[in-house]
């Protein structure tokens, strides 16, 4: 391991004699994050209540509708689970369409990858409840008419106007949800996921029908339609307007295009662009786009990347940029190092809370490894802190692999933060271990005693922070 402390730069840099460093304060809703993190907290809580709210509302519609007034006997009582089961189900299909619509208020509460995460785990519920729902009332039709389930479903497709499209609805959700599971995910590529998975539109499209001819709850009249048609309306219309328009606006208002591409060591090169209004995407360091290259072969992939450096739009910069520094972890990746300069770039974003909005304490450490040290340098260099107020730690196998650690270097001391180099293999016996086999048995705590007064920002491979 080259472990490597810099002289915190605390005392000499930014602060006149006689003046001490900034204490760090215990509690985060004192100092001036704390009115931020208030509302961040405030905002999660409010998803909390408007998540349940509008399960608690889906299973009201049918109480409100004298649900309960129609469950006399075993047959009527699976029938009404059934349709609770439906309702709910639906419920959690909305949710998740809105937990992947990119809406801003979701992303700046939670950030975009808490949000798919619980995007990917209402996955299973709904699809159980989908199914539940589908057996129940095959089964609860099936006891009063004297069939079994199976001569039921068969009744229903061929007999009941639009029951086939719930049928073939049914028949979208599985293979979503089955292609999504991780064991199944992983044999296919990306693009195979992400295309069966846009067929989870059409099978909201295709359920619509049923569930307004069949039945009473939703007939022509009730107010139970109009909530059940405004959710698909205002989830459809927020996938559309975040989705699809913001990203093509952003697109044709920034007008990017490729300045040049930078060879950091081999497989790593930074991608400098060049576009107009960039001004106001400054305050996103660290934070994420989702960047299409308008080239040939290259079009069609999206592809993640973090900013590298906050943009330069400032007098001094000639003309303004944007910075993204990319590892070739895949073919797609790879296939950008041969980017010409002048290639249109199309943009979603940005996204993410790995950025100043999510600070709610004075003192900050920030860990990075791998490709994942380059966000960190976009944010050391915006995030506020005093001198002696943060802590940078970047984990790495070799010093070749320190990206950007020039840059960084440079801006620690400009900025009075403590820097260490953990470079090195982990140790034979303890893979599990993030620190190299070098630090021995020493712990966070060792680098950063006051770590849990601070805000923690923690970037590099999935497994590494685990
Ligand atoms: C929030 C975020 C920020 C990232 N920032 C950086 C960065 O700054 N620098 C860097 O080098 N890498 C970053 N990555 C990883 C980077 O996105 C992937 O390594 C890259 O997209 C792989 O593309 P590929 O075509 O080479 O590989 P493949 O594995 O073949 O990927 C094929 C397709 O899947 C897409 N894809 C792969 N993984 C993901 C994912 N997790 N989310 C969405 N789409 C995905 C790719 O964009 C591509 O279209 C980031 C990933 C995420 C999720």
């Amino acid at each position: 391991m080259k472990s490597q402390l810099l002289a915190s730069p605390g005392q000499r840099v930014g602060t006149s004699p006689g003046q001490p460093p900034v204490p760090a304060r215990r509690n985060p809703t004192r100092g001036r994050f704390a009115a931020q993190h208030r509302r961040r907290m405030f905002r999660t809580d409010m998803l909390t209540v408007a998540l349940w709210a509008s399960l608690a509302a889906a299973l009201a519609l049918w109480l409100a509708d004298g649900g309960m007034s129609s469950v006399g006997n075993l047959t009527q009582a699976v029938t009404a689970v059934g349709i609770l089961a439906g309702l709910a189900g639906m419920d959690l299909v909305f949710l998740m369409l809105l937990l992947a619509a990119r809406l801003p208020f979701v992303d700046g509460a939670v950030g975009h990858d808490r949000a798919l995460e619980f995007h990917r785990k209402l996955g299973k519920p709904a699809l159980y409840l989908l199914l539940a729902h589908g057996l129940l009332l095959a089964t609860g039709y099936g006891m009063a008419e004297g069939l079994n389930p199976v001569s039921e479903a068969v009744a229903l497709w061929t007999l009941v106007p639009d029951m086939w499209l719930a049928f073939v609805s049914m028949a979208l959700f599985i293979a979503v949800v089955v292609t999504s599971l991780v064991a199944v995910r992983h044999r296919f590529p990306y693009e195979f996921w992400y295309f069966v998975h846009l067929l989870t539109y059409l099978a909201v499209a295709v359920a619509l029908p049923h569930q307004f001819s069949v039945g009473g709850l939703f007939a022509e009249g009730t107010w139970q339609r109009w909530y059940w048609l405004l959710l698909y309306i205002g989830t459809g219309s927020a996938l559309a307007w975040f989705r699809i328009a913001r990203p093509v606006i952003a697109t044709y208002r920034h007008q990017l295009t490729v300045r040049r591409v930078v060879p950091l060591v081999p497989g790593v090169f930074s991608i400098e662009m060049s576009g107009l209004r960039l001004n106001e995407l400054s305050g996103n360091g660290g934070r994420f786009f989702v960047w299409r290259f308008l080239a040939p072969g290259m079009w069609w992939q999206a592809h993640p990347f973090s900013l590298s450096a906050e943009p330069q739009v400032g007098k001094s910069s000639r003309q303004p940029t944007l910075r993204i520094t990319v590892r070739n972890l895949g073919a797609g990746s790879a296939r950008l190092a041969s980017l010409k300069p002048g290639t249109k770039v199309a943009i979603e974003g940005p996204y993410g809370v790995f950025s100043t909005a999510a600070r709610s304490r004075e003192h900050v450490v920030m860990i990075g490894a791998g490709i994942g040290i380059t966000p960190l340098r976009a944010l050391l260099e915006s995030t506020p802190f005093a001198p002696g107020q943060a802590t940078v730690l970047l984990r790495c196998s070799s010093t070749e692999e320190l990206f950007l650690g020039d840059e960084i270097l440079e801006l620690c001391r400009k900025r009075g933060a403590t820097l260490f180099h953990l470079t090195g293999p982990r140790s034979a016996n303890t893979q599990s271990a993030w620190l190299p086999a070098s630090a021995g048995t020493s712990r966070l705590r060792d680098f950063v005693p006051d770590i849990t007064d601070a805000d923690v920002y923690i970037c590099g491979p999935s497994a590494w922070p685990a």
